[in-house]
């Protein structure tokens, strides 16, 4: 039985909204709802509170450190596991919470694990036709045919997977995912197993299947450009809480602290005092609100944003090595004034040989400054 909200903030019980996973003639996309939910193993709080609105067709991207409680949140939205404490709802519709627990088969969430392991002994149609149990045989695997061929394997469908590679193996789990059309998916780090080249035709194949499909997707990551790349908006986690919720321009830009910054950039850090709601950086002052005068904060410019500059100009300083990156390198340069050396990405052409003199430059506009929180303090 499927329970939504009442005007009077109780439950109402919802029968027959969802039928046992069959596949619906065409998606529709779903809104997904987490209300403070909160997910405890033990003494382990793997989610704490996490509130988050995904509007229907939308694609956001799980990023984090391992063991912030990404795969926990994904675990509860298909009905895997149970909320301590908080709702989730699908469509406005309480699907779990502390009382409530609607079964994983009628929640019409699809799920897309890191190892789409699909059974050896089964053809490929049969891998994919697997989970539609609510249709007729011969239903099943039309639904299944077409998905495959929308993957690109129709030609395929009688073989068994040893015969493929990792990259196809692939499109099968992700046809067996959007075979049931759910209308929401759930992918864990769907591309973690595949090589580079592989990887990126695999993202922009599944791009045009999610917008085609037109599913609401949660997809894990621990890959900051992919949660770029793949996202209408990145959900940053860490330690079971969300930190961050934006487009990848807004995280970039105005990241919510260090740690949101360290995600998305290869940042020099300096250690600073805060007096009088300002920090003297090695590259001048900037303002630092909320933090009291004496408090550590931490001044950072990103890689790229170190611009070298003919010697006499700006800061004096010496290339100390050169790692050559392809399009980039990477100088490593001791800087008049600095007890560690920086480091600035530039572009190949524009690299310098070690011993070389220099003049280093920082607009005031791209140093990123953040306070510490007090249990961080050491880590900077
Ligand atoms: P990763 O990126 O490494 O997959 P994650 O962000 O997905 O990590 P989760 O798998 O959600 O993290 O785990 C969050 C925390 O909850 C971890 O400390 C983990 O050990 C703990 N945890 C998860 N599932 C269980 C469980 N069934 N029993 C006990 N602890 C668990």
């Amino acid at each position: 039985m499927l329970f939504g909200p009442t005007s009077k903030g109780r439950e109402r019980p919802l029968a027959g909204r969802w039928g046992s996973r069959g596949s619906a003639a065409v998606t529709i996309a779903a809104r997904l709802t987490f209300d403070n939910v909160a997910r405890s193993f033990g003494s382990v709080h793997a989610l704490r509170g996490v509130s988050l609105d995904i509007s229907p067709g939308e694609i956001v991207c799980l990023l984090g450190p391992s063991g912030c409680g990404k795969t926990t949140l994904l675990r509860l939205t298909a009905g895997l596991e149970r909320p301590t404490a908080g709702r989730i709802l699908i469509n406005d519709l309480v699907v779990g919470g502390r009382e409530i627990h609607v079964p994983p088969e009628q929640r019409g969430v699809g799920l897309m694990f890191q190892d789409f392991a699909l059974f050896p002994h089964l053809t490929l149609l049969e891998n994919t036709a697997f989970g539609l149990n609510a249709l007729a045989r011969e239903d099943a695997r039309k639904v299944a045919h077409s998905a495959l061929e929308r993957v690109g394997l129709a030609k395929y469908a009688d073989e068994y997977p040893h015969i493929l590679s990792g990259g196809e193996q692939q499109r099968v789990a992700l046809a067996r995912a959007i075979a049931p059309r759910p209308g929401i998916l759930m992918m864990d780090e769907p591309f973690s197993g595949l090589d580079t080249r592989l990887r990126d035709e695999m993202r922009e194949e599944t791009l045009t299947i999610l917008r085609e499909t037109s599913a609401t997707c949660m997809l894990v990551t621990h890959s900051s450009e992919e949660a770029m790349l793949m996202g209408n908006r990145v959900a940053l986690m860490r330690e079971g809480l969300l930190v961050q919720v934006g487009t990848a321009e807004e995280l970039y830009h105005a990241p919510a602290d260090i740690h949101a910054a360290r995600m998305f950039s290869d940042l020099n850090e300096f250690p600073v005092i805060a007096k009088a709601g300002k920090v003297d950086t090695p590259f001048g002052k900037r303002a630092l609100k909320g933090v009291a005068s004496g408090s550590e904060a931490v001044a950072c410019v990103r890689q790229r944003d170190v611009r070298i500059v003919p010697a006499g100009r700006g800061q004096a300083g010496r290339i100390l090595s050169t790692r050559f990156l392809g399009e980039t390198a990477l100088l490593e340069i001791g800087v008049q004034g600095l007890d560690e050396p920086i480091l600035a990405r530039v572009r190949e052409s524009h690299a310098k040989q070690p011993g070389c003199e220099v003049g280093v430059q920082v607009d005031l506009k791209d140093i990123l400054v953040f306070g510490v929180p007090s249990r961080d303090k050491g880590d900077a």
